[in-house]
Parts: C-alpha cells; sequence; structure tokens
C-alpha cells in the first residue's frame, strides 16, 4: 500500500501520520456509515414505493408532455423527503437559481422576506436585493428583514418574535454555514427554530436551503416543519453524476408556484423535456447516500489531521456534522494556496495544472480554486477555495469516493510539508 501512495508521491512520514489518525476515527466513521445505510434504505424506498421502471430512465424532447420518468423522479423526491410535492429539473440551473426560483415564485408584491439567521449565501444577496441588482426581489416591492444569531452561535428568539409582523410571507434558513464561521444548523435546531415562528405566525412559509446537507442526518428539514427544501443536484442528491440540475421539495403550493415561474402560468409542472438526463439523476440519487458519507469522512480526517497540527478548524475533529464543509484556518496565503494546490495534485481531471489566486467576479479579495471535476464545479467531487485574506482560512468538500478523499487530503499535507509550512516530527 504505501509503495502506491508512494508513486502517487506521498512520503512516508505523510502516510504514517494520516494512517494512525485514521486508525482512531473507526468508530466515528462506523456511525457516519449506520447514517448511510439507513439513508440508502430511505432512497430505495421512494423508488420501489413509486414504481421506477426501465422506462422511467428515458427522456422526452419537445415540450415534455406526459414525462413518465420526469413526473416519477418528482414523486420519489417528494416520498423521500416526506413531502407534497417536489419539482427536479435540468431546467433550474443551479442552486442559487432554485432558491431564487422558490423566493420569487412564493412572494408577492408588498410582502416581507425574513432571515433569522443572519446573512445568506453570498448569491442570494443579490437575489434578494441587499445588494442591489437587476431582477432583485427588492426591485419587485418585496423587503427584506434580517436577523443574526447570538454570538454563541443560538438564535435571537426575542429578536426574531419582534421581526414578524403582517408583512411578513416567508422565512428562510440555510441549514449550512455556508462559507461563513457560524455553526451548520442541525435539523433538530432547524425544527425548533419553525416550531418557534409557526407558533408566531401559523401561514409563513419557513423555506430551508438544503446545499449541502442532504443526507448528512437521517432526517430532512421537511422532517420538521419546513413548508420547502431547496438543493443543487450538483452537491449531495445529484451522487457526482448528475451533471446539472436543482430541486425544491415540499407543500403542494409552494411547488406549484415554482413550477408555474419556471415555465409559465397555465403550463407549471407539465412542460420540461427531461431530453436524456433521467438516468443520470435517478443513478446520481441512488448513490448519494453513500456519496456523501465518503464525502463526510473526508471532511473529519481533515479535520483531525490539522487539528493535531495545531490549526483552527471548523467544524472541530470531534463535533457533529450537519453537512459536508470543512474550514481549515491556516492564517497565512502560503498555507492555503498550499493546500488547494495539493487538492488540485490530486484530481483525476486536470490533476497537472496549478491553482493561482486571481480576482474573481463578486468576491473582495483573490481567490484560489482547486477542482479537477468530471462535472464543471461540481462540490460533491473533491474541491476546495479559499478568499486570499484573514483569517486566511480554506473551505474544501467533496469526494466521490473516501478513498479519493483521503488520498486528495494527503495531497494537501504533503504539500505544507513540501512547503515547509509544517513539519512531522
Ligand atoms: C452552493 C450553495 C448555494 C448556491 O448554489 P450554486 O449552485 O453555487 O448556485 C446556496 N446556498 C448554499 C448554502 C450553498 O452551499
Amino acid at each position: 500500500m504505501e509503495n502506491i501512495y508512494k508513486e502517487l508521491g506521498i512520503s512516508d512520514k505523510v502516510y504514517r501520520f494520516c494512517k494512525e489518525i485514521l486508525n482512531r476515527l473507526k468508530p466515528r466513521f462506523d456511525e457516519i456509515d449506520q447514517n448511510a445505510e439507513y439513508n440508502q434504505l430511505k432512497v430505495l424506498k421512494a423508488m420501489q414505493d413509486n414504481k421506477v421502471s426501465e422506462a422511467c430512465l428515458l427522456g422526452t424532447t419537445g415540450y415534455g408532455y406526459n414525462d413518465l420518468g420526469r413526473e416519477t423522479l418528482e414523486a420519489v423526491y417528494a416520498s423521500l423527503f416526506h413531502a407534497e410535492d417536489a419539482l427536479v429539473r435540468p431546467q433550474i440551473t443551479c442552486g442559487t437559481h432554485a432558491l431564487a426560483l422558490a423566493l420569487m415564485s412564493n412572494l408577492r408584491p408588498g410582502d416581507e422576506l425574513l432571515s433569522p439567521v443572519g446573512k445568506p449565501y453570498d448569491t442570494l444577496e443579490e437575489v434578494i436585493g441587499i445588494r442591489p441588482s437587476k431582477g432583485s426581489l427588492a426591485e419587485y416591492g418585496i423587503s427584506y428583514r434580517q436577523v443574526d444569531l447570538c454570538p454563541d452561535g443560538g438564535f435571537d428568539f426575542e429578536k426574531i418574535k419582534n421581526a414578524i409582523n403582517e408583512k411578513t410571507r416567508l422565512v428562510t434558513i440555510q441549514r449550512s454555514k455556508g462559507y461563513q464561521t457560524r455553526p451548520t444548523l442541525s435539523v433538530g435546531r432547524i425544527g425548533e427554530l419553525i416550531t418557534f415562528i409557526k407558533e408566531i405566525k401559523p401561514d409563513v412559509i419557513c423555506m430551508v436551503d438544503n446545499c449541502y446537507g442532504e443526507f448528512v442526518e437521517r432526517q430532512e428539514p421537511t422532517d420538521v416543519g419546513a413548508d420547502m427544501v431547496v438543493g443543487s443536484l450538483i452537491k449531495n442528491p445529484g451522487g457526482g453524476l448528475a451533471p446539472i440540475g436543482g430541486y425544491i421539495a415540499g407543500k403542494k403550493s409552494c411547488v406549484e408556484n415554482a413550477a408555474y415561474r419556471l415555465t409559465s402560468p397555465g403550463l407549471g409542472k407539465e412542460v420540461g423535456a427531461s431530453l436524456g438526463i433521467l438516468r443520470d439523476f435517478y443513478h446520481g440519487l441512488f448513490l448519494a447516500p453513500t456519496v456523501t458519507a465518503g464525502a463526510l469522512k473526508g471532511a473529519v480526517f481533515a479535520a483531525n489531521i490539522y487539528e493535531k497540527l495545531g490549526f483552527k478548524v471548523v467544524p472541530d475533529s470531534n463535533e457533529s456534522r450537519h453537512d459536508i464543509i470543512q474550514a481549515v484556518e491556516f492564517g497565512t496565503a502560503e498555507g492555503v494556496i498550499a493546500f488547494c494546490k495539493g487538492i488540485q495534485a490530486a484530481a483525476p481531471v486536470d490533476s497537472f495544472v496549478t491553482p493561482e489566486p486571481w480576482d474573481m467576479p463578486g468576491y473582495d479579495s483573490p481567490v484560489v480554486m482547486a477542482a479537477g471535476a468530471f462535472v464543471s464545479g461540481s462540490s460533491i467531487e473533491l474541491s476546495a477555495d479559499a478568499p486570499i485574506k484573514p483569517p486566511y482560512a480554506v473551505y474544501f468538500q467533496g469526494g466521490l469516493t473516501f478513498e479519493h478523499a483521503r488520498f486528495g487530503i494527503m495531497k494537501t499535507l504533503q504539500s505544507i510539508v513540501d512547503a515547509g509550512l509544517v513539519q512531522l516530527d
């Protein structure tokens, strides 16, 4: 074994250091495997209950009327999330699009949107109009209110209560911390928040941005009162095979509104040819619980390695996990760049290129990114990125198999050791 790692550029020291850490993680990994087992059966049951057949794997063209595969897949998602209905489409281009669709279709001029968990994901700032943007909710006369989390990461119940008013129509709750330092919300905590909000205003729509959270736990937000969950198919639920797409699952009325907005009033879910994409959607969903488990083990493995080396890691080595993102604070630009070089060098595609920081549109500092993915931009595949600014933290996620995530993390350590930033005994 050491020889094949050596052929791929891993030194004896790095190999042994990582192996020792892995040996201690067995109980933790057993727990993750049990979740994957549960979720695998949940997916299988949803497919069997909805009679997925060989014909469902085919696609339609043109208008896409009576698309058996599309309709069945949406029924599978609805079952999986214990929801009334779902919209699962390649015409939803990404996670931001799915979230924008859910918001724009369920809010009307004069309504107010509330985020009781602080600032939402960067790309939503323009959707909402926090940063002025063409076509934002603000342009349509939809106002926005935000209540930040308490310094300890708890909900600020008093302020949330005061923020809910007669205009409040929809509450958006982001499950994953995304690229922030707050803790990710467990499904249990999301449930507490929704219960609190519904006691104050029962008819408010509670939407959860479910990106990066699917299959990390046994329950999903719709099991604890969410009216809508929204996510991207090039993250967890696509299992690495979906090449595009997004989903919305939840109350029939919410999904219906989204469908009329995605296609057209009067048409809704009845159109939208699936072309040849459904096989990958089903196949990816079937694999998603174990793929997510592999990514999760990779995140835990990395947290344990870098914590042992004295770096701040979020979540830490022992914390329970509610999404697949791992942050490591290196404190220097050299550290995050070396880490990203390691991830890139471990990729199945484009392993020979060197990631460099660049001034990406929409960011206020240069960003370095590493990804060598089969699906462009897919972040269920092993990937990392870091803004070049204090605290010099790298955010990484994914890995279609744990074996690959493991190797990628070993490569990051090798890269950091080779750069002289860390010494192993
Ligand atoms: C990825 C992500 C999004 C946006 O998804 P894109 O597919 O990148 O547009 C929104 N919210 C969270 C929490 C995410 O992780």
